[in-house]
Protein backbone atom coordinates (compact mmCIF):
# COMPACT_ATOMS: atom_id res chain seq x y z
CA UNK A 1 0.00 0.00 0.00
CA UNK A 2 1.44 3.28 -1.16
CA UNK A 3 0.89 6.67 0.80
CA UNK A 4 1.35 9.93 -1.10
CA UNK A 5 1.77 13.11 1.09
CA UNK A 6 -0.02 15.95 -0.28
CA UNK A 7 1.27 18.85 1.26
CA UNK A 8 -0.75 21.25 0.36
CA UNK A 9 -3.79 19.72 2.52
CA UNK A 10 -0.87 18.59 4.97
CA UNK A 11 -2.85 15.09 4.92
CA UNK A 12 -1.25 11.42 4.37
CA UNK A 13 -3.45 9.93 2.11
CA UNK A 14 -2.91 6.60 1.48
CA UNK A 15 -4.16 5.46 -1.39
CA UNK A 16 -4.53 1.82 -0.97
CA UNK A 17 -7.51 2.76 1.40
CA UNK A 18 -8.99 5.51 -0.16
CA UNK A 19 -11.08 3.38 -2.76
CA UNK A 20 -13.45 0.69 -2.17
CA UNK A 21 -11.07 -0.34 0.26
CA UNK A 22 -12.53 2.03 3.05
CA UNK A 23 -16.36 0.35 2.72
CA UNK A 24 -14.99 -3.36 2.46
CA UNK A 25 -16.71 -4.99 4.95
CA UNK A 26 -14.80 -8.53 3.83
CA UNK A 27 -14.42 -10.89 7.40
CA UNK A 28 -17.18 -8.93 9.44
CA UNK A 29 -20.12 -10.30 10.91
CA UNK A 30 -23.38 -8.48 10.69
CA UNK A 31 -26.40 -8.95 12.64
CA UNK A 32 -29.27 -7.18 10.96
CA UNK A 33 -32.86 -7.50 13.04
CA UNK A 34 -36.17 -7.79 10.83
CA UNK A 35 -34.33 -9.11 7.77
CA UNK A 36 -36.73 -11.14 6.30
CA UNK A 37 -38.38 -7.90 4.76
CA UNK A 38 -38.20 -4.48 3.62
CA UNK A 39 -35.77 -2.33 4.77
CA UNK A 40 -33.95 -4.80 6.94
CA UNK A 41 -33.63 -6.94 3.45
CA UNK A 42 -32.23 -4.24 1.95
CA UNK A 43 -29.54 -3.40 4.39
CA UNK A 44 -28.83 -7.35 5.33
CA UNK A 45 -28.18 -7.39 1.22
CA UNK A 46 -25.87 -4.22 0.88
CA UNK A 47 -24.07 -5.27 3.84
CA UNK A 48 -23.63 -8.87 2.02
CA UNK A 49 -22.28 -6.98 -1.12
CA UNK A 50 -19.87 -5.38 0.43
CA UNK A 51 -18.56 -8.53 2.47
CA UNK A 52 -20.15 -9.39 5.42
CA UNK A 53 -21.65 -12.16 6.59
CA UNK A 54 -25.19 -12.37 8.12
CA UNK A 55 -27.16 -12.72 10.73
CA UNK A 56 -30.67 -12.47 9.85
CA UNK A 57 -32.47 -12.13 12.74
CA UNK A 58 -36.42 -11.87 13.79
CA UNK A 59 -39.88 -13.69 14.01
CA UNK A 60 -40.35 -14.80 10.08
CA UNK A 61 -37.50 -16.38 8.91
CA UNK A 62 -35.52 -14.56 6.12
CA UNK A 63 -35.14 -17.60 3.72
CA UNK A 64 -35.08 -15.02 0.53
CA UNK A 65 -33.01 -12.94 2.01
CA UNK A 66 -30.39 -15.90 2.44
CA UNK A 67 -30.90 -16.79 -0.74
CA UNK A 68 -29.55 -13.56 -2.20
CA UNK A 69 -26.87 -13.74 0.27
CA UNK A 70 -25.90 -16.77 -0.51
CA UNK A 71 -26.00 -16.20 -4.01
CA UNK A 72 -23.41 -13.44 -3.73
CA UNK A 73 -20.96 -16.45 -2.12
CA UNK A 74 -21.25 -14.88 1.49
CA UNK A 75 -22.50 -16.79 4.67
CA UNK A 76 -26.13 -15.88 6.35
CA UNK A 77 -27.58 -17.77 9.71
CA UNK A 78 -30.92 -17.59 10.20
CA UNK A 79 -31.63 -16.40 14.09
CA UNK A 80 -34.87 -16.89 15.19
CA UNK A 81 -36.52 -14.02 17.74
CA UNK A 82 -39.34 -12.44 18.77
CA UNK A 83 -38.42 -8.76 19.76
CA UNK A 84 -41.64 -7.89 21.40
CA UNK A 85 -39.54 -8.45 24.30
CA UNK A 86 -35.93 -8.78 25.42
CA UNK A 87 -36.00 -12.38 26.44
CA UNK A 88 -33.92 -13.01 23.37
CA UNK A 89 -31.87 -10.49 23.30
CA UNK A 90 -28.50 -12.16 24.90
CA UNK A 91 -29.27 -15.27 22.51
CA UNK A 92 -29.12 -13.12 19.78
CA UNK A 93 -25.87 -12.46 20.63
CA UNK A 94 -25.10 -15.64 21.69
CA UNK A 95 -26.03 -17.67 18.83
CA UNK A 96 -24.51 -15.51 16.35
CA UNK A 97 -21.08 -15.32 18.33
CA UNK A 98 -21.18 -19.20 18.54
CA UNK A 99 -22.35 -19.69 14.31
CA UNK A 100 -19.52 -16.79 12.80
CA UNK A 101 -17.26 -16.72 16.12
CA UNK A 102 -17.95 -13.08 16.31
CA UNK A 103 -19.53 -9.88 16.09
CA UNK A 104 -18.66 -6.57 14.55
CA UNK A 105 -22.29 -5.02 13.19
CA UNK A 106 -25.45 -4.87 14.51
CA UNK A 107 -28.24 -3.33 13.24
CA UNK A 108 -31.17 -2.75 15.20
CA UNK A 109 -33.40 -2.94 12.42
CA UNK A 110 -36.88 -4.36 13.44
CA UNK A 111 -39.86 -2.36 13.89
CA UNK A 112 -43.94 -1.99 14.84
CA UNK A 113 -46.08 1.08 14.28
CA UNK A 114 -49.74 1.32 15.31
CA UNK A 115 -52.56 3.74 13.72
CA UNK A 116 -55.15 5.62 15.99
CA UNK A 117 -55.65 9.36 17.27
CA UNK A 118 -54.31 10.22 20.56
CA UNK A 119 -57.55 10.09 21.86
CA UNK A 120 -58.57 6.67 21.54
CA UNK A 121 -54.72 5.47 21.68
CA UNK A 122 -54.53 1.91 23.86
CA UNK A 123 -52.28 0.75 25.92
CA UNK A 124 -51.52 -2.46 24.34
CA UNK A 125 -50.61 -0.58 21.20
CA UNK A 126 -48.28 1.99 23.35
CA UNK A 127 -46.56 -1.13 24.74
CA UNK A 128 -46.34 -3.38 21.61
CA UNK A 129 -44.24 -0.23 19.96
CA UNK A 130 -42.17 0.64 22.52
CA UNK A 131 -41.22 -2.55 23.73
CA UNK A 132 -40.26 -3.62 19.96
CA UNK A 133 -39.14 -0.06 18.86
CA UNK A 134 -36.89 0.58 21.92
CA UNK A 135 -36.63 -1.82 25.18
CA UNK A 136 -35.74 -4.39 22.81
CA UNK A 137 -33.37 -2.14 20.88
CA UNK A 138 -31.49 -0.72 23.80
CA UNK A 139 -30.94 -4.32 25.17
CA UNK A 140 -29.90 -5.57 22.23
CA UNK A 141 -27.10 -2.66 22.15
CA UNK A 142 -26.19 -3.32 25.37
CA UNK A 143 -25.33 -7.45 24.94
CA UNK A 144 -23.95 -6.51 21.38
CA UNK A 145 -21.53 -3.73 23.14
CA UNK A 146 -20.55 -5.93 25.99
CA UNK A 147 -19.22 -8.53 23.39
CA UNK A 148 -17.60 -5.66 21.44
CA UNK A 149 -16.00 -4.11 24.47
CA UNK A 150 -14.13 -7.52 24.90
CA UNK A 151 -11.82 -6.91 21.82
CA UNK A 152 -12.89 -3.37 20.15
CA UNK A 153 -10.73 -0.56 20.39
CA UNK A 154 -10.32 2.83 19.88
CA UNK A 155 -7.26 2.88 17.29
CA UNK A 156 -7.81 -0.87 15.79
CA UNK A 157 -10.93 -2.42 14.34
CA UNK A 158 -14.21 -0.93 16.28
CA UNK A 159 -17.47 -2.54 17.01
CA UNK A 160 -20.37 -0.44 14.47
CA UNK A 161 -24.12 0.02 16.11
CA UNK A 162 -26.50 1.28 13.68
CA UNK A 163 -30.34 1.57 14.79
CA UNK A 164 -33.20 2.93 12.59
CA UNK A 165 -34.90 5.93 13.19
CA UNK A 166 -37.28 8.07 11.47
CA UNK A 167 -38.64 11.14 10.03
CA UNK A 168 -40.22 11.35 13.05
CA UNK A 169 -37.53 11.13 15.44
CA UNK A 170 -37.08 14.36 14.14
CA UNK A 171 -40.72 15.46 13.71
CA UNK A 172 -44.19 15.03 15.56
CA UNK A 173 -46.05 12.65 12.77
CA UNK A 174 -50.35 12.65 13.38
CA UNK A 175 -51.76 9.49 14.69
CA UNK A 176 -48.89 7.63 15.49
CA UNK A 177 -47.59 8.62 19.24
CA UNK A 178 -46.25 5.69 20.37
CA UNK A 179 -44.00 5.03 17.16
CA UNK A 180 -43.34 8.84 17.58
CA UNK A 181 -42.11 8.29 20.83
CA UNK A 182 -40.48 5.21 19.91
CA UNK A 183 -38.44 7.04 17.17
CA UNK A 184 -37.93 10.16 19.03
CA UNK A 185 -36.35 7.65 21.91
CA UNK A 186 -34.33 5.48 19.36
CA UNK A 187 -32.57 8.95 19.05
CA UNK A 188 -31.48 10.19 22.31
CA UNK A 189 -30.00 6.56 22.78
CA UNK A 190 -28.21 6.98 20.26
CA UNK A 191 -26.66 9.87 21.04
CA UNK A 192 -26.12 8.60 24.33
CA UNK A 193 -24.84 5.13 23.92
CA UNK A 194 -22.04 7.06 21.15
CA UNK A 195 -21.36 9.20 24.65
CA UNK A 196 -20.59 6.19 26.44
CA UNK A 197 -19.13 3.97 24.14
CA UNK A 198 -16.53 5.77 21.78
CA UNK A 199 -13.76 5.73 24.04
CA UNK A 200 -14.60 1.88 24.19
CA UNK A 201 -14.08 1.32 20.50
CA UNK A 202 -17.73 1.07 19.30
CA UNK A 203 -19.65 3.84 16.72
CA UNK A 204 -23.47 4.18 17.73
CA UNK A 205 -25.24 5.91 14.85
CA UNK A 206 -28.74 6.15 12.94
CA UNK A 207 -30.47 6.27 9.95
CA UNK A 208 -33.59 7.99 9.44
CA UNK A 209 -35.11 6.70 6.56
CA UNK A 210 -37.62 8.91 5.14
CA UNK A 211 -40.78 7.52 3.32
CA UNK A 212 -39.75 3.89 2.27
CA UNK A 213 -42.20 1.82 -0.03
CA UNK A 214 -42.81 -1.15 2.44
CA UNK A 215 -45.89 -3.54 4.82
CA UNK A 216 -44.73 -0.40 7.38
CA UNK A 217 -46.18 2.52 5.01
CA UNK A 218 -48.69 0.46 2.88
CA UNK A 219 -51.57 1.82 4.42
CA UNK A 220 -50.28 5.23 3.56
CA UNK A 221 -49.54 3.99 -0.14
CA UNK A 222 -53.01 2.94 -0.48
CA UNK A 223 -54.52 6.14 1.08
CA UNK A 224 -54.45 8.26 -2.28
CA UNK A 225 -54.88 11.82 -0.76
CA UNK A 226 -52.00 10.93 2.07
CA UNK A 227 -49.91 9.12 -0.86
CA UNK A 228 -50.09 12.75 -3.16
CA UNK A 229 -49.37 14.50 -0.44
CA UNK A 230 -46.40 12.60 0.67
CA UNK A 231 -44.84 13.03 -2.95
CA UNK A 232 -45.65 16.16 -3.49
CA UNK A 233 -43.73 17.53 -0.46
CA UNK A 234 -40.57 14.57 -1.38
CA UNK A 235 -38.11 16.56 -3.63
CA UNK A 236 -36.53 13.14 -5.20
CA UNK A 237 -40.36 13.05 -6.34
CA UNK A 238 -40.78 9.35 -5.20
CA UNK A 239 -41.27 6.83 -2.61
CA UNK A 240 -37.56 5.42 -1.37
CA UNK A 241 -36.65 2.10 -1.77
CA UNK A 242 -35.40 -0.39 0.76
CA UNK A 243 -32.42 -0.74 -1.30
CA UNK A 244 -32.23 3.55 -1.14
CA UNK A 245 -31.48 2.63 2.86
CA UNK A 246 -27.92 0.15 1.82
CA UNK A 247 -25.14 2.42 1.01
CA UNK A 248 -25.81 4.34 4.32
CA UNK A 249 -25.74 1.32 6.20
CA UNK A 250 -22.65 0.16 5.20
CA UNK A 251 -21.26 3.41 4.93
CA UNK A 252 -21.68 3.77 8.87
CA UNK A 253 -20.58 -0.04 9.35
CA UNK A 254 -17.43 0.78 7.52
CA UNK A 255 -14.12 2.45 8.23
CA UNK A 256 -14.97 5.17 6.02
CA UNK A 257 -17.18 6.67 8.87
CA UNK A 258 -14.96 5.27 12.50
CA UNK A 259 -15.13 8.98 13.44
CA UNK A 260 -19.04 9.41 12.69
CA UNK A 261 -20.37 9.59 16.59
CA UNK A 262 -23.77 9.83 17.59
CA UNK A 263 -25.60 10.86 14.03
CA UNK A 264 -28.71 10.19 12.97
CA UNK A 265 -27.96 10.24 9.26
CA UNK A 266 -31.65 10.84 6.95
CA UNK A 267 -31.85 9.24 3.43
CA UNK A 268 -35.09 10.79 2.94
CA UNK A 269 -35.06 11.90 -0.59
CA UNK A 270 -34.60 15.42 0.46
CA UNK A 271 -37.94 15.20 3.10
CA UNK A 272 -36.31 17.53 5.81
CA UNK A 273 -34.82 19.88 3.49
CA UNK A 274 -38.40 21.17 2.66
P1 LIG B 1 -41.61 -3.83 7.51
O1 LIG B 1 -41.52 -4.27 6.10
O2 LIG B 1 -42.91 -3.90 8.23
O3 LIG B 1 -40.48 -4.56 8.34
C1 LIG B 1 -40.46 -4.57 9.74
C2 LIG B 1 -39.52 -5.65 10.18
O4 LIG B 1 -39.50 -5.70 11.62
C3 LIG B 1 -40.00 -7.02 9.70
O5 LIG B 1 -38.89 -7.81 9.41
C4 LIG B 1 -40.73 -7.53 10.92
O6 LIG B 1 -40.85 -8.94 10.96
C5 LIG B 1 -39.79 -7.05 12.00
N1 LIG B 1 -40.43 -7.12 13.30
C6 LIG B 1 -41.53 -6.47 13.70
N2 LIG B 1 -41.86 -6.86 14.95
C7 LIG B 1 -40.96 -7.79 15.32
C8 LIG B 1 -40.77 -8.58 16.48
N3 LIG B 1 -41.61 -8.51 17.53
N4 LIG B 1 -39.72 -9.43 16.52
C9 LIG B 1 -38.87 -9.53 15.47
N5 LIG B 1 -39.00 -8.82 14.35
C10 LIG B 1 -40.04 -7.95 14.27
O7 LIG B 1 -41.23 -2.30 7.60
P2 LIG B 1 -39.91 -1.49 7.23
O8 LIG B 1 -40.38 -0.22 6.67
O9 LIG B 1 -38.94 -2.33 6.47
O10 LIG B 1 -39.36 -1.18 8.69
C11 LIG B 1 -38.05 -1.46 9.11
C12 LIG B 1 -37.62 -0.38 10.09
O11 LIG B 1 -37.56 0.87 9.41
C13 LIG B 1 -38.58 -0.18 11.25
O12 LIG B 1 -37.87 0.08 12.44
C14 LIG B 1 -39.38 1.04 10.83
O13 LIG B 1 -39.91 1.72 11.92
C15 LIG B 1 -38.28 1.82 10.14
N6 LIG B 1 -38.72 2.88 9.24
C16 LIG B 1 -39.47 2.60 8.12
C17 LIG B 1 -39.83 3.65 7.29
C18 LIG B 1 -40.62 3.44 6.03
O14 LIG B 1 -41.01 4.42 5.38
N7 LIG B 1 -40.88 2.24 5.61
C19 LIG B 1 -39.45 4.95 7.59
C20 LIG B 1 -38.71 5.19 8.73
C21 LIG B 1 -38.34 4.15 9.55
P3 LIG B 1 -42.21 -9.62 10.39
O15 LIG B 1 -42.09 -9.60 8.89
O16 LIG B 1 -42.18 -10.97 10.99
O17 LIG B 1 -43.35 -8.78 10.86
Amino acid sequence: MSARNYNFLNIEISEGIMGQEMFNLEGKVAVVTGANTGIGQGIAVALAQAGADIAAVGRSEATETADLIHAMGRKCELVSADLSTIAPVDDVVEQTVSSFGKLDILVNNAGVIRREDALNFSEEDWDTVMDTNLKSLFFLCQSAARHMVGWASRDGDRGKIINIASMLTFQGGIRVPSYTASKSGVGGLTKLLANEWAAKGINVNAIAPGYIATNNTAALQADETRNRQILERIPEGRWGEPSDIGGAAVFLASKAADYVQGHILAVDGGWLAR
